[in-house]
């Protein structure tokens, strides 16, 4: 494999093809796993002259080896535009640094109201303890957010869809707005992963993902990363380098191993929740289905818009009932596990509840909130699961 070119090829072959440099392969043919703290030098020399620049060379363990370098140069390949990437030891990790890359005592943040809700933790905590305003804007704000912004404002945080209530953002006019005052874009991409939206390409300057999802694929391993387009990329190396932050070589191996069937997995996640949701949307106990492909979830014309596919988590208001009726549901269900995270191979089902978790906007539904993941299982299988929940659900209300 050569490190040339792989931008110019499809997605699906760069999936297949990326980081997997000779020096880093060795002739295998995925990066082996290269542990190590310490590197030894041939010469005083020799150490002086790797120390000036660390990147892609041996120098100390926790700048990485080359199975955590295929990985990050993987994922850069995913995103035409980009300059980089960096592992982080989780997606919250991935999060946190990309905005201490940014922000300085005294700024002010918009961050996106459906945010992931650690990130709003973070914003709401360490944040505010360095002097950092957070102010929280209408995921569907569009080309308005310009009138948000102050002199203060240092970036923009974006997350589309939004976490539990799946609002699809309109990120080119967003970073547009951004770009035209100096103020930074992130954007947390986890659901879509650059496959279905490549983010740098669209005007976001550090493209965020917690790998743990759906990267890796297997639920057995945390992994975030961040993406930098050419300008916020010095920023994002040095801060990441003075907090200490690396990802170990085992799960950046781990990372890089479900990368590459992540297309085929996708695509089916993707038919397989297409189909769950469209059953549910036709059943009485459903007031309706929140699915970014499905007319009536906020901003599906975006999806329709911007986005080339759809990952296999949605969600679903029941039509009336209580936390009880819906915990029927959830209890008795056979082949979805009740946990959080998402994004491997299995289903996946929690009860959400977004209400505490907006301050800009408000969240009020017809009944509770559940929220799925659709994994490879057969949707009828899945289908015929759901079907005696919702019969639970129904015997429960009544
Ligand atoms: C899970 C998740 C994260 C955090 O990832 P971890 O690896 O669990 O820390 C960040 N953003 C979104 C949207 C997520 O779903």
């Amino acid at each position: 494999m050569s490190d040339s070119g792989g931008k110019d090829r499809k997605p699906a072959t760069r999936l297949v093809t990326g980081g997997r440099r000779a020096e880093w392969t060795g002739g295998v043919v995925n990066p082996p796993v290269w542990r190590a703290s310490t590197i030894l030098y041939d010469s005083v020399a020799d150490l002086k002259e790797r120390q000036r620049d660390t990147h892609h060379r041996l120098y100390y363990g926790r700048r990485g080896t080359p199975t955590q370098w295929s990985l990050a140069e993987a994922l850069t390949e995913l995103e035409p535009g980009a300059e980089a990437t960096l592992l982080y030891p989780s997606g919250v990790a991935a999060v946190s640094t990309a905005l201490l890359s940014v922000l300085r005592p005294g700024d002010e943040l918009l961050m996106v109201d459906s945010a992931y809700e650690p990130t709003r933790l973070l914003c709401d905590g360490l944040l505010k303890r360095f002097g950092v305003t957070t102010r929280y804007y209408d995921p569907l704000i569009g080309a308005d957010i310009a009138g948000l912004f102050a002199d203060s404002t240092r970036a923009v945080f974006l997350e589309s869809p939004g976490s539990l209530t799946f609002e699809v953002q309109d990120v080119p006019a967003i970073c547009a707005a951004a770009k035209a005052r100096g103020i930074v874009t992130m954007l947390d991409n986890t659901w879509a992963t650059p496959l279905f939206f490549p983010a740098i390409s669209k005007g976001v300057d550090l493209s965020i993902l917690a790998c743990t999802k759906y990267v890796v694929g297997h639920s057995d391993v945390m992994l975030g990363s961040v993406t930098a387009a050419p300008s916020a990329w010095a920023k994002l190396r040095q801060t990441s380098y003075q907090l200490g932050q690396t990802a170990s070589p085992d799960d950046a191996w781990l990372g890089a191993r479900g990368l590459r069937t992540m297309g085929v997995r996708l695509a089916q996640h993707q038919a397989n929740g297409v189909e769950v949701a469209r059953w549910l949307a036709e059943q009485p106990e459903v007031a309706r289905v929140i699915h970014p492909a499905i007319p009536g979830c906020p901003g599906h014309e975006l999806w329709q818009r911007d986005f080339s596919g759809a990952s296999g988590l949605f969600g679903f208001v029941l039509n009336g009932g209580d936390d009880a009726a819906r915990a029927a549901l959830i209890d008795g269900l056979d082949l979805f596990g009740i946990g959080f995270s998402w994004g491997g191979f299995e289903s996946l089902v929690i009860p959400a509840d977004p209400q505490s978790l907006r301050s800009a906007t408000s969240w009020s539904a017809e009944g509770p909130l559940v929220r799925l993941h659709i994994g490879l299982e057969d949707p009828a299988d899945l289908i015929a699961d759901l079907r005696l929940g919702l019969d639970r659900f129904r015997a429960h209300k009544s």
